[in-house]
């Protein structure tokens, strides 16, 4: 996401953060550039307007042009107020103080909202809630069978019924029944048109008053730029919304929907969906957001996500054998496994400050790693804790067993001598860094 708006944006910083002296006319030239670059994103133009006004008045001060660091100082300016654009702090989920907090999620048809409150529903379960599908797109059959599967896959109910139903009456009796079943939160997902239209807006509005939902949550698909804030704004003027989901951020490389969203519509983004996979859902935090755009990369957010799924206990062991140079093949297996969960490889890789760009152009896909997983899975337990027997007619049945060629085999045998070797440097601190093994390939 924002690769596009990243490199312009760093391309522009650049050439100012080194620079000993700044005169004011070097400000006012970046400036145009920045402006250029924003509006190129597809970000709002009043947005940029008023933008590049708030950084020219604080760049341009005495402050910044006689300090010793004056680039890094408006390189600051700039991520402050890139931050302050997307709405300054993260902007949480009010839950109700009595139970159940109902979510209502709305947006036209394809944003991304049935898949949307599936991963939210995913998220509340992992933080010890217990949430509830509505199935209120009563138009469609398939929707409703759509919702079901997801929550089938994630084991959290899905309330539904019988097509025809109207979606109010729907709404209450789930309402009923997440109390008789001790649900605390209820994510209600409303049918979509392709354009708003005034029957839609009706039946929510309808849903709105009767049901009364703690938030009303927009679902925009980001990929639609200044039309996904078009429609915020609507929504926002005909329904009111409490905050916004913004889906398909991956495949968004400008970044104006998600930079003009809070100015336009004043509502903020809560949540960004970052891929098609039911736990592609970050809590949106503008902070780390203008840092990766800024492409200082966003480490607090995969320091979370590796809480999130790498199994502690899995961790110690592997650092015991670490500390004992028994790391074998299979362990080998485990830890990309753990990584592999983390995600699409790309999107982890994007967030360590610096790696992002280099990576720009190569295309890291996760092939690589089923495919070591798949090469290893072809050992037998004598060649997994002893690389030294593989011979040359042993590599040849790895690569027959697991679709690979000998040269694969190859190569994964380097990287793990590689990786033995590194961790006998390392094994003093005790730290084992996945940078370095990505390099030694
Ligand atoms: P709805 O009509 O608003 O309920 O939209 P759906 O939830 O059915 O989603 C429409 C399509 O967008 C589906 O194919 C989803 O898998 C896809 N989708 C939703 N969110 C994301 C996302 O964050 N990234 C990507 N790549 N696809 C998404
Ligand atoms: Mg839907």
């Amino acid at each position: 996401m924002f690769e596009a708006l990243s490199e312009r944006l760093e391309g522009v910083l650049k050439k100012l953060k080194g620079r000993g002296l700044l005169r004011e006319e070097d400000i006012v030239s970046a400036l145009k550039e920045i402006k250029i670059a924003l509006l190129e994103a597809d970000v709002n133009f009043k947005v940029v307007k008023d933008f590049t006004e708030k950084v020219r008045v604080k760049a341009i001060g005495k402050e910044v042009i006689e300090s010793i660091t004056p680039g890094q100082q408006v390189v600051k300016i700039v991520h402050d107020e890139l931050c302050r654009l997307m709405g300054g702090g993260h902007s949480k989920i009010n839950l109700s103080p009595n139970p159940p907090t109902v979510l209502m999620f709305v947006g036209i048809h394809g944003s991304g909202k049935t898949t949307s409150a599936a991963k939210l529903a995913k998220r509340f379960k992992k933080d010890g809630r217990r949430p509830m599908l509505v199935a209120l797109d009563t138009a469609r059959p398939a929707a409703i069978e759509q919702l079901t599967t997801l929550g089938t896959q994630i084991d959290v109910p899905v309330y539904a019924t019988n097509p025809g139903d109207s979606p109010v009456k729907i709404g209450l009796d789930a309402v009923k029944q997440a109390h008789a079943q001790g649900r605390d939160v209820m994510i209600l997902d409303t049918a979509g048109r392709l354009h708003i239209d005034e029957q839609l807006m009706n039946e929510l509005d309808d849903i709105k008053r009767e049901v009364n939902p703690k938030e009303i949550l927009l679902v925009a698909d980001a990929m639609t730029g200044q039309d996904a804030v078009n429609i915020a704004k609507s929504f926002n003027e005909r329904l009111g919304i409490d905050g916004i989901i913004l889906t398909k951020m991956e495949g968004d490389a400008r970044g104006g929907a998600a930079l003009s969203m809070i100015s336009v519509t004043g509502k903020p983004i809560k949540f960004i969906g970052v891929g098609e996979k039911i736990d592609s859902l970050e809590p949106f935090h503008p902070d780390r957001m203008a840092s990766r755009i800024l492409g200082m990369g966003d480490v607090v957010t995969l320091v979370e996500k590796a809480q999130d799924t790498v199994d502690i206990n899995e961790a110690a062991q592997l650092q015991k054998k670490l500390s004992e140079d028994k790391f074998t093949f299979d362990d080998l297996k485990n830890q990309l496994n753990q990584i592999r969960k983390m995600g699409p490889l790309e999107n982890i890789l994007a967030m360590i400050p610096g790696l992002g760009k280099q990576l720009k152009g190569h295309s890291v896909d996760d092939r690589a790693l089923i495919k070591i997983d798949a090469i290893i899975n072809s050992m037998t337990k004598q060649e997994r804790t002893n690389y030294a027997i593989i011979n040359a007619s042993r590599k040849r049945r790895i690569a027959l067993g697991s679709g690979t060629t000998v040269p694969d085999v190859n190569r994964l045998i380097k990287q793990y001598i590689g990786m033995k070797k590194m961790m006998k440097t390392f094994r003093r601190s005790g730290k084992f860094k996945l940078g370095n093994f990505l390099n030694s390939g």
